[in-house]
């Protein structure tokens, strides 16, 4: 990873510190009941990229374990939602990105949870439940 290529992101009290290589990153937004509960938002948005692709470089996250693949990374001290582990890829949590304006996203995933009221006015495609290209 070159760091002239790399985003960077934290927490919200900057404990727990990290950065990527956003080249390959695939962003979505994410409806899932889950993702409501751990933000306490009723959207996030992550990009995933590879476990390679992304390092700590500050601070130790704390994680549970939110189903039998999946694990959810969280700092010690804020408590703010900040990565996804167990797949194929890492999942940023967008918000805690410092530059997120090159992040597009390109779908929305589990729109069968999404909050009835919430309208998103793009033409990106939505899944009912996972993306297909989620790993
Ligand atoms: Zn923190
Ligand atoms: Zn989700």
């Amino acid at each position: 990873m070159t760091s002239s290529t790399s985003l960077t992101g934290h927490c919200a009290c900057g404990a727990l510190r990290y950065r990527f290589d956003p080249a390959s990153a695939v962003v979505d937004y994410c409806h899932c009941k889950t993702c409501q509960r751990w933000s306490g938002a009723p959207v996030t948005a992550w990009a995933q990229v590879r476990p390679a692709q992304f390092e700590i470089v500050a601070g130790e996250a704390k994680a549970f374990q939110s189903s039998p693949l999946y694990k959810r990374h969280f700092c010690g001290e804020c408590g703010s939602p900040v990565y996804m582990s167990g797949g194929e890829t890492i999942g940023i949590m967008l918000g805690t990105v410092d530059d997120a304006s090159s992040l597009v996203p390109r779908g929305h995933g589990w729109t069968a949870d999404q909050m009835p009221w919430l309208k998103i006015d793009d033409r990106l495609p939505r899944w009912d439940e996972d993306a297909p290209y989620d790993g």
